[in-house]
């Protein structure tokens, strides 16, 4: 399994379901393990949060060093969600 997340929202170790999974679906090193993880992660009650932290942790890295689904969505979705956010971010700061 990928990086187990667990974060805590207003109570303490709330889990993602990721977290009772023993898999490596995470890792999503194939199509399959990548559709399943996202279709898991739309059910995850921590879904926004462990997308956020994601974000917050990754930067601007690159795809390539960005590791496996996380919040629902691949590390290329996520560096394009990140791109998108921050060029917003530079317009309106204009
Ligand atoms: S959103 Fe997905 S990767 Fe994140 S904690 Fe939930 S199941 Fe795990």
């Amino acid at each position: 399994m990928a990086q187990a997340r667990v974060f805590e929202i207003n109570r303490p170790a709330l889990r993602g379901l990721c977290d009772l999974d023993d898999s490596h679906v995470w890792d999503a090193e194939t199509e399959p393990d990548r559709d399943y993880a996202k279709r898991v992660c739309g059910h995850c009650p921590i879904e926004a949060a462990c997308l956020t932290n994601a974000l917050e942790e990754e930067g601007s890295s690159l795809p390539a060093v960005r590791a496996g689904v996380r919040g629902g969505l691949t590390p290329q979705e996520r560096h394009a969600l990140w791109r998108r956010i921050h060029r917003t971010d530079r317009k309106a700061a204009a």
